[in-house]
């Protein structure tokens, strides 16, 4: 590593920093960046997939070479506002988006989806007309497979992912109008780690022949198109990313052919990426701290291991990882397992190295795993600290922190239950006409021909996540008021008494909010 991109060696890192220790080189996010740009066509949006690795530090860096980012929960979209994005400038995706989730992307500013089922589209537009706001959208498509490809496909096959086209032969344009949303454009993820340029041009540029013929069957005017990625990067071992030549020229022949206002300032051409932007940005340098014989064979334990690097590697996707020796040396390459410090057999960094005379405080790094590296591991696993993380930007650290699993208190869900506890007093809650007419509107089971129990279960009356917000809004409207987002909680909605409680306050208006 001293040789690679200057600055302090493994040893002096680990000297200060502690090991295990991931180290992240900027520059390399930035040529990656760079080469991504390059390979594409002209203008387009390169999104980073946070997915891949959230340290805030590293999206900055990110940002700061022009990408925008692509982010699927709460806490990456908190490493993204922390790494100075608008929320106007993120794409939120994801399957199974809840209420919750949609409702702290929107107070965030989050007004650009892409949605993954049409009941996702409905729900997004539903909590967007509750903000007072409309969500412009992605269509994702799981369309029929354009090619094979060794990648781990995502779609083309069935899966979880984006509307199936082949399942819903069916869905007209007229589907597609929801209120409060707009689609925009469609979205594309079928492959990811694409092993050869070849199969990921192929599948892009099938992309864009299905976006066209979606946009003619259902009358959509596309003005956003995002094409995904797939590109792909070495994983925990060696190798060097590749730069793509061959990408460009025809995927900009084919969307002059089929979309061709995509070179003017009102499209958006979009592609995603994770594991290409900072993939071979990092390193996990990590030392040696035992040598055992057993049967025929040695295992060369290390302080690192599956919940650190390669924790998706138990549901077998991922290739053995290699270790070399932080300083170079002319030692014989000796046959070893490599093993981490778990107390389990599954913690196994490669069954079939080879190293040279290993030893206890030998340090070594793992190359290539800036990508699907902490946050991709078994982090809570056995109780370990997790391992220090370090940007170097010239060679210099500008930035050292640790990730850490904290218990919070959690005070108990109000309930049914917590209202009776309160005793009889509490059941002759009352709450005025309007609430109780809203309240039968949007579930006509409630309570049925008699009167309505402030301990009944809404869940059970029929209240799903969507009539949620449809019966907010309801209430919003008849009492002329906007009820603030903290209210939003899961407990608010246990009960008409609970939600009576939570709600009352906001719905009696003042002069102010006249
Ligand atoms: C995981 C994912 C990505 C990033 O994948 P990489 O292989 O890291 O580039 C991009 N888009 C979507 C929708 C994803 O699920």
């Amino acid at each position: 590593m001293a040789t690679d991109g200057g600055g302090p060696t493994a040893a002096e890192l680990v000297g200060r920093y502690g090991s295990p220790l991931y180290v992240y080189r900027a520059e390399k996010v930035e040529a990656a960046a760079a080469d991504l740009r390059a390979a594409l066509p002209a203008g387009a949006v390169v999104m980073y997939s946070l997915k891949a690795n959230p340290h805030p530090e590293l999206v900055r860096v990110l940002r700061g070479a022009g990408c925008r980012v692509e982010l699927t929960s709460t806490g990456e979209l908190a490493s993204a506002l922390a790494a100075g994005f608008d929320g106007a400038e993120c794409l939120y995706g994801g399957p199974g988006k809840t209420v919750e989730e949609l409702t702290a992307a929107f107070t965030s500013g989050i007004r650009h989806y892409s949605v993954e089922s049409l009941a996702d589209l409905r729900r997004v537009g539903s909590v967007a007309l509750a903000h007072g706001t409309r969500a412009t959208c992605l269509l994702r498509v799981n369309p029929p497979s354009n090619a094979g490809g060794a990648g781990l496909r995502m779609t083309g096959q069935p899966s979880q992912f984006g509307l199936d086209l082949d399942a819903n032969p069916d869905v007209t344009g007229a589907d597609l109008a929801v209120p409060g949303a707009t689609v925009h454009g469609f979205h594309f993820y079928p492959l990811t780690n694409t092993p050869d340029e070849q199969t990921l041009r192929e599948e892009l540029l099938g992309s864009v022949r299905v976006a066209a013929d979606l946009a003619a069957r259902w009358g959509i005017e596309v003005t956003h198109l995002d094409l995904g990625g797939g590109f792909s990067t070495p994983y925990a071992g060696e190798g060097d990313r590749p730069v793509y030549t061959t990408l460009r020229e025809p995927l900009e022949r084919e969307l002059d052919a089929r979309f061709p206002a995509w070179r003017t300032p009102g499209f958006e051409l979009v592609f995603e990426s994770g594991r290409y932007l900072v993939g071979d940005s990092g390193t996990l340098v990590c030392t040696v701290t035992d040598v055992k014989t057993s049967g025929p064979g040695t295992y060369t334990v290390l302080d690192t291991g599956i919940h650190h690097l390669g924790g998706l590697s138990g549901i077998g996707r991922l290739r053995p990882m290699t270790a070399r020796p932080a300083t170079p040396t002319d030692a014989e390459r000796v046959p070893t397992s490599l093993v981490g410090p778990l107390c389990t057999p599954a913690d196994i960094v490669n069954r079939a190295a080879s190293l040279p005379a290993p030893h206890p405080g030998q340090l070594l790094e793992i190359p290539n795993v800036g990508a699907y590296g902490l946050t991709a591991s078994l982090v809570g696993f056995l109780s370990r600290p997790a391992p220090t993380e370090v940007l170097l930007r010239g060679g210099a650290v500008v930035h050292a922190s640790r990730l850490r699993l904290a218990r919070e208190p959690v005070t108990e869900l109000r309930t049914g239950d917590a209202y009776q506890e309160k005793g009889p007093d509490h059941m002759s809650v009352q709450w005025d006409a309007e609430f109780e007419k809203q309240l039968r509107e949007a579930l006509p089971r409630l309570g049925g021909d008699g009167p309505v129990s402030p301990e009944a279960s809404l869940r059970a009356a029929g209240l799903d996540s969507l009539a949620t917000v449809e019966l907010l809004v309801k209430l919003e409207e008849a009492y002329g008021v906007q009820i603030p987002d903290e209210v939003l909680t899961p407990a608010a909605f246990a009960s008409p008494g609970s939600l009576w409680e939570a709600v009352s306050d906001r719905l009696r208006p003042t002069v102010s909010q006249g």
